[in-house]
């Protein structure tokens, strides 16, 4: 008898609808899956006839076939389990022939028959919905997550067992669904608050600038003076998350396993800070079966690469593929995945060994031991940085300010001002954000009066700048001017953005 299961793959954060054929018929018993079946997937062999004995579901001993259609593309992670079981149950007459229909099911088990959680319940139920399923089957343990869309029927089942029993009889026995579970709001990251950072103002209004434009940043300075609190405040100055960039999100944790699965709708942008002694593929996705990676984890977020000389040179240089595209592709035998990696890059370093340069009384630091550690850091990646802040020890005076310091939502206001002017100037156009204005297109949007045209000449010429920096403070400048709400750049706004290119007495050395 041969029966047809809905269920899902996950490709990427794409899900796939599988179809998963099962036949089982008079034969020598064996057991076969088809239809480009990764590891686990193969495996699900094992998990699938251990689960059935010793859920005393009796498991026929005759010749089984699964084909998992569309056949020519790969089928990662252990979803396929649940509809694989379920399959055979009604093949072997264990259940009736109709009662699968326009259900779809996903769920790993175990060997006691358990239902466990997968990954990438979001896309999963996303993906469901657009086609037209009525209900879905998921382990219990994904129902919070699953029952995020609304507009389709989710249960939620702990073991085999307990499926069987609602397909064999569903007027009786009843899964758990929506309103059994007790939701929580995500708890993603600590908010830090600007209103904590005691001066610091240049550093403030670069971050400020840097989420406006979405531009990114280099902080650097001596140990102690801030540099991390700095870029831990930034995600909380970024404009809220859409419904759409929220589903996005949490869709990719989901896909990652780093979803809790206590977890309501990830609604606060995040904040990526890997160790430096991170792979390449923990930073940018990949592994056996691939995940993501940090970069897309920070997806519409914050990437924060603390210490940014320690890490290894050729892991940097391969961040310019997903700062270039904003997204990962990795590729396998036989098929490729793409991960979205759309963030906003922040990185600090101290501007020496020892952390105390140009502070001579504290630093020994020779030239040559500078040199080599600025080095270090990869020329590419110095190229995308459009902020570089230098940030020195907190003036006494600046502690002792009477108005306070600035707050995170007076930051965000005029973040999200800002952005109100670059929706509206780019409507027809691909762009978002000042920072990705095409060198052919800066004409276009950073247009200068006399003026500000023979300022930005003099500049060009009295500084000696290579048209990619000469573009930068441009784009820089539109930021500003976006900030004060002003159409016009003007000569304030490009004399601000110059200061915050790199300091040439001090990265000529590399
Ligand atoms: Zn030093």
């Amino acid at each position: 008898m041969y029966c047809n299961i809905t269920s899902c793959s996950i490709l990427g954060i794409e899900a796939i609808p599988i179809n998963v054929e099962v036949d089982v018929s008079n034969g020598l018993p064996s057991f076969l899956i088809v239809g480009s079946p990764g590891t686990e997937v193969k495996e699900a062999r094992e998990r699938v006839f251990t689960a059935l004995k010793n859920t005393c579901l009796p498991s026929p001993l005759s010749k089984i076939t699964v084909n998992l259609s569309p056949a020519d593309l790969r089928k990662d992670g252990t979803a396929l389990d649940l509809p694989i079981a379920i399959g055979i149950l009604i093949c072997s007459g264990n259940l009736p022939p109709k009662s699968a229909d326009k259900t779809m099911m996903i769920g790993e088990l175990g060997l006691n028959g358990e239902l466990k959680p997968v990954r990438g319940v979001l896309p999963i139920v996303l993906k469901a919905k657009k086609e037209g399923i009525e209900r879905i089957i998921v382990p219990a343990d994904n129902i919070n997550e699953a029952s995020l869309i609304g507009g389709i029927d989710v249960f939620g089942a702990d073991s085999l067992e307990e499926v069987y029993r609602f397909l064999k009889d569903p007027g009786k026995i009843i899964l758990k669904t929506k309103s059994d579970i007790e939701y929580k709001e995500s708890t993603h990251i600590k908010e830090h608050d600007f209103s904590e950072v005691s001066g610091q103002d240049g550093a403030k209004r670069a971050s400020m600038i840097a989420a406006a434009g979405f531009h990114s940043m280099l902080l650097s300075g001596p140990p102690g003076v801030g540099k991390s609190l700095i870029a831990k405040c930034i995600p909380g100055i970024l404009p809220p998350l859409t419904d759409e960039e929220s589903i996005e999100i949490t869709s990719i944790l989901s896909v990652a396993g780093k979803l809790d699965s206590r977890d309501y709708l990830v609604k606060k942008r995040g904040f990526e800070a890997p160790h430096h002694s991170i792979t390449m593929s923990a930073l940018l996705g990949g592994g056996s079966v691939p995940k993501p990676g940090a970069v897309s984890l920070a997806h519409r977020s914050v990437l924060f690469l603390d210490e940014l000389t320690e890490f290894d040179r050729h892991t940097l240089d391969a961040l310019r593929q997903p700062l270039e595209d904003k997204k990962v592709r990795i590729s396998r035998v036989n098929y490729q995945v793409s991960y979205p990696s759309d963030f906003l890059l922040l990185c600090a370093m101290n501007p020496c060994p020892c952390g105390y340069y140009p502070d001579r009384n504290k630093c020994n630091c020779t030239e040559p031991e500078i040199k080599r550690y600025l080095g270090k850091i990869s020329g590419p990646i110095l190229d995308r940085i459009d902020l570089c802040v230098e940030m020195n020890r907190v003036k006494l005076s600046d502690l002792r300010k009477k108005d306070g310091e600035i707050s995170s939502e007076t930051m965000r206001k005029a973040v999200i001002g800002a952005r109100k002017m670059q929706k509206k100037r780019y409507a027809k156009e691909a762009y978002r954000f000042n920072s990705e204005i095409s060198g052919a297109d800066i004409e276009k949007y950073c247009h200068l009066g006399p003026k500000e045209k023979a300022l930005s000449e003099k500049l060009y010429d009295s500084l000696s700048l290579s048209l990619r920096s000469y573009h930068k403070i441009l784009r820089l400048a539109r930021t500003i001017a976006d900030l004060d709400q002003s159409e016009e750049i003007l000569e304030k706004h490009i004399l601000e953005a110059v200061s915050f290119r790199p300091n040439p007495a001090y990265w000529q050395r590399m």
